[in-house]
């Protein structure tokens, strides 16, 4: 049985995410409840003001990235 990989990454993961990119999407997550009920944004639109803002960090980028393809695609 292989090893879980970080689906964003790559790296090594205990699930579909490792450690840093897990960390991003509860930060993500987190963040989104306050955004929604302030601005009452969608999941989709929220990770793409995520990924449109320079200042969000590298892994919450990919995260917002990776979280977008499977809300669009949906063939998880
Ligand atoms: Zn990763």
């Amino acid at each position: 049985m292989a090893a879980d990989r970080c689906r964003v990454c790559g790296g090594a993961a205990s699930g579909e995410l490792c450690g840093i990119h897990l960390e991003a999407k509860r930060r993500l997550e987190k963040h989104f409840e306050v955004w929604r009920q302030r601005m009452g944004v969608s999941w989709q639109e929220y990770l793409k003001m995520v990924q449109a803002n320079p200042n969000t960090g590298s892994a919450v980028r990919e995260v917002a990235a990776h979280l977008l393809e499977v809300a669009e695609g949906g063939t998880g």
